[in-house]
C-alpha cells in the first residue's frame, strides 16, 4: 500500500487537480510520505487527505503542499526558504529537494525531534530547525525569498513581511474559521497580496511547548 504503484496515483491525482510543476511532482514521487506518519495511518498516506500527526497538529493532503511548494517556486528559484510549523516534517522534505536552503521552525519540540531525526535519516543535509514561535520569523539568517507557513495566523505577523527579500514569495494561510491561502510579493514599493484558495489549517500560536 506504500509501493510506488501507490505514489504514482498520488501524482496521477494531482496532475488531475492541477498540480503542473514538474520539479514539485517529480520530488512529491520521490519522497516516501508514509514515512512522516504512524505506521498505523502508512496506508493511508498517499491519499487526497490530511493525516493527523499527535498534539492535535495534521499533516497537509498532498494537494496543499503541492500547491504550496508550486506557489513559493513559481517566479523562479529561491536560495533560501523560511518554514513555519516543521509538524511532521513532510513539506520541510519536499522543499529541500527543491531550494538551496530550508530553515524550519516548530512551537512543540517533540514534534520538532522526530522530524529533525526523520530528516537526518533520509539524508537532507540542507535544513537547520528551530524550536520557536515562528510568528516571529527567524531573522539570523534572513530575509528570505520563500517564506512558507503551515499554520494559520489570523493576520500576517509584520515580522514574516519583514524577513522577506525584495522579490521574495510568502505563502500563507490567513483567518479564523474561514482562511485563505494568501501569496505576498515583496516589490520595491510594498506587498501585493494575492488570495489563493479557500483553506483549511491548525491555527498559528503563540509561545512554545516543551
Ligand atoms: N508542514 C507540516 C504541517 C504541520 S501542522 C507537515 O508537513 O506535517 C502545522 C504546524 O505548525 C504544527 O506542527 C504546529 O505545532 C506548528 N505551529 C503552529 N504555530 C506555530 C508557531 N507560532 N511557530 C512554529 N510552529 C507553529
Amino acid at each position: 500500500m506504500t509501493s510506488q504503484r501507490t505514489r504514482e496515483r498520488m501524482i496521477t491525482r494531482l496532475r488531475e487537480q492541477h498540480i503542473g510543476d514538474q520539479r514539485v511532482l517529480e520530488v512529491m514521487r520521490a519522497t516516501p510520505r508514509h514515512m512522516f506518519v504512524d505506521e498505523a495511518l502508512a496506508q493511508r498516506a498517499y491519499e487526497d487527505s490530511s493525516l493527523p500527526i499527535g498534539y492535535s497538529q495534521t499533516l497537509s493532503q498532498p494537494y496543499i503542499v503541492a500547491r504550496m511548494s508550486e506557489l513559493l517556486l513559481a517566479a523562479g528559484p529561491l536560495h533560501s526558504v523560511l518554514e513555519i510549523g516543521t509538524g511532521s516534517g513532510y513539506q520541510t522534505a519536499v522543499l529541500a529537494q527543491l531550494v538551496e536552503r530550508v530553515y524550519s521552525v516548530e512551537r512543540i519540540k517533540p514534534l520538532q525531534l522526530r522530524a529533525r531525526q526523520l530528516l537526518r535519516s533520509l539524508r537532507h543535509r540542507n535544513i537547520q530547525f528551530r524550536h520557536s514561535d515562528g510568528g516571529m520569523g527567524w531573522d539570523t539568517h534572513g530575509p528570505y525569498d520563500g517564506i512558507i507557513s503551515t499554520a494559520a495566523p489570523e493576520t500576517i505577523p509584520e515580522e514574516l513581511l519583514m524577513q522577506l527579500a525584495p522579490g521574495g514569495r510568502l505563502v500563507i494561510p490567513v483567518g479564523g474559521d474561514i482562511q485563505h491561502l494568501q501569496l505576498v510579493v515583496r516589490t520595491d514599493s510594498g506587498f501585493d497580496t494575492e488570495i489563493v484558495d479557500q483553506v483549511r489549517f491548525v491555527p498559528l500560536l503563540g509561545g512554545v511547548v516543551k
